[in-house]
C-alpha cells in the first residue's frame, strides 16, 4: 500500500478574497481617520496583511514582529519570545495586530500582553483564521476571517516545514493510503 498526502482545497482564492473584503469594510469603519499602528506577525501574515492593508484606504503605518517558540514541540510550548521587535512606537497609538492563524492562542497571547504594557490608545486582533478546537488560553478576536476545522492548513502565507507559502488557495494536507496522489 502506498502512502502519500494531497491537498484538499478548504478555502478557494476568490473566497479568501471576498473575506479580506469584509474585514477590510469592518476595519475602515473603526480605524479610518486614526492613523493605526498595524502588526503583522511574521512570516505567515505576510500575505494576508499585503492583501488587507491594500483594502485600507486611509493613513496608516505597518510594522513586522516575528515569534518563536522555544521547549518541546513548537507553537504548544508556552514559551513563546519575540525575536524581531519593533521600532514603531506603540504608547498612544491604535494599534492593530494581523495574525494569520490563532490556534492554541499561546503566541499571540504573548504578543498581545508585551504590546499592552506599552501603553497604547486601543489594541486589537484580526486573524484570517480561527481553529478555536484546540485553544488553551481564551483570545479576544475583534477581527475573524473564517472559523477553521482541526486540521494542518496551508497556502495564503501559511507553511509546511516553509513551503506553500505562496499556495493562492487555503488547503489542508490529507494523508492518503492506497491512492497515487501526491504533492
Ligand atoms: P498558537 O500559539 O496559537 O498555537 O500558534 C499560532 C501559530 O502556529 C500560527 O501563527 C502559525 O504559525 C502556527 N499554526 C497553527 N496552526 C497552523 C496550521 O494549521 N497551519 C500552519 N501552517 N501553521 C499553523
Ligand atoms: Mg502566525
Amino acid at each position: 500500500m502506498t502512502e502519500a498526502v494531497r491537498f484538499v482545497m478548504l478555502y478557494p482564492r476568490e473566497q479568501i478574497q471576498a473575506t479580506v473584503a469584509a474585514l477590510a469594510r469592518d476595519i475602515t469603519r473603526d480605524y479610518a481617520g486614526k492613523n493605526p499602528l498595524v502588526i503583522g506577525v511574521l512570516k505567515g501574515s505576510f500575505v494576508f496583511l499585503a492583501d488587507l492593508t491594500r483594502r485600507l484606504e486611509f493613513p496608516l503605518e505597518i510594522e513586522f514582529v516575528r515569534l518563536s517558540s522555544y521547549g518541546r514541540g513548537t507553537s504548544s510550548s508556552g514559551k513563546v519570545t519575540v525575536v524581531h521587535g519593533m521600532r514603531a512606537s506603540v504608547k498612544g497609538r491604535h494599534v492593530l495586530v494581523v495574525e494569520d492563524i490563532v490556534d492554541t492562542g499561546l503566541s499571540i497571547t504573548h504578543l498581545l500582553e508585551s504590546l499592552r504594557v506599552k501603553k497604547p490608545a486601543s489594541l486589537r486582533l484580526c486573524c484570517l483564521l480561527d481553529k478555536p478546537a484546540r485553544r488553551r488560553v481564551p483570545v479576544e478576536i475583534h477581527y475573524r476571517g473564517f472559523t477553521v476545522p482541526d486540521r494542518f492548513l496551508v497556502g495564503y502565507g501559511l507553511d509546511h516545514a516553509e513551503q506553500y507559502r505562496n499556495l493562492p488557495d487555503i488547503c489542508y494536507l490529507e494523508e492518503t493510503r492506497g491512492q497515487t496522489t501526491s504533492v
